[in-house]
């Protein structure tokens, strides 16, 4: 079918211009209108100062979705941001499912760099072997299942990567059912955006450190180590001693 519009679903990065990709940007200066969460279309206004911006409150997610669509089949080139990787608790699954109702729009999704790796770089080398990332945020699926997947993870002595982290609390209490209060931990606030900051602690730490959801929390395998102040999780390497 022959298609009249476009929507790239591009993921900018943690925050800052120096991390997004190349094809990001690309994307962002072939587009004529960019939709997206104002805290992240805010990211890039100034860098795309004429494109025309739309913007849709959070949660507000199906709404800017179908604006996407729409400015589509008026014959634009649309770029729907979100922050980090947009195939990650991102826009892009959402606009497929969408999309099966608008055959005339192309998608094309345009990967970013995550949190997970964003702020792992800040920390050190924290996921350097097998690792999950679960989200703690229960407005899209049940808390039980949440539960399940992190003492899954923290059985099998995954890294566990834990993004809208604010209910650590609870997830630090099982993890301690499987782990030791020692366990090497970090997290990572504002993530390439001003104010960054990283901190490394241990695990019965953790349990009790308020976090807020602009951060993203590690925590260590039984083997994670604090090397000089980075969170480094061995490969298993051999060094000579
Ligand atoms: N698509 C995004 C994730 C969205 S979920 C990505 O790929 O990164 C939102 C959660 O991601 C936040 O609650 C936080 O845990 C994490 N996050 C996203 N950007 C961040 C940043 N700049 N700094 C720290 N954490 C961030």
């Amino acid at each position: 079918m022959c298609k009249i519009g476009k929507v790239y679903v591009i993921g900018l990065g943690p925050g800052a211009e120096k991390e997004m990709t190349y094809q990001a940007s690309t994307a962002l200066e072939k587009s004529e209108v960019i939709i997206g969460y104002t805290v992240y279309t805010g990211l890039i206004r100034e860098r795309f100062p004429d494109k025309k911006y739309l913007s849709t409150p959070m949660r507000q997610e199906v709404i800017r979705c179908e604006m996407a669509m729409d400015e589509a089949m008026k014959g634009s080139t649309v770029a729907m941001v979100c922050s980090g990787d947009a195939g990650i608790y991102g826009m892009a699954g959402l606009l497929y499912e969408m999309g099966q109702g608008y055959p005339e729009v192309e998608l094309e999704v345009v990967p970013g760099i995550t949190a997970a790796n964003g702020g792992a770089a800040v920390l050190g080398a924290p996921l350097m072997h097998d690792f999950a990332v679960i989200s703690l945020s229960d407005l899209l699926t049940p808390w039980e299942k949440i539960e399940k997947r992190i003492r899954g993870a923290a059985m099998a002595d995954f890294v566990i990567c834990l993004y809208n982290p604010s209910s650590r609390k609870r997830a630090c209490e099982y993890i301690l059912e499987y782990q030791s209060p020692d366990t090497v931990c970090g997290y990572v606030r504002n993530i390439g955006r001003e104010g960054e900051d990283a901190h490394i602690l241990t695990l019965s730490e953790l349990k009790d450190t308020e976090v807020d959801m602009f951060t993203t929390v590690y925590i260590g395998n039984s083997q994670t180590r604090n090397v000089d102040g980075k969170m480094v999780t061995p490969r298993g390497y051999r060094l000579e001693e």
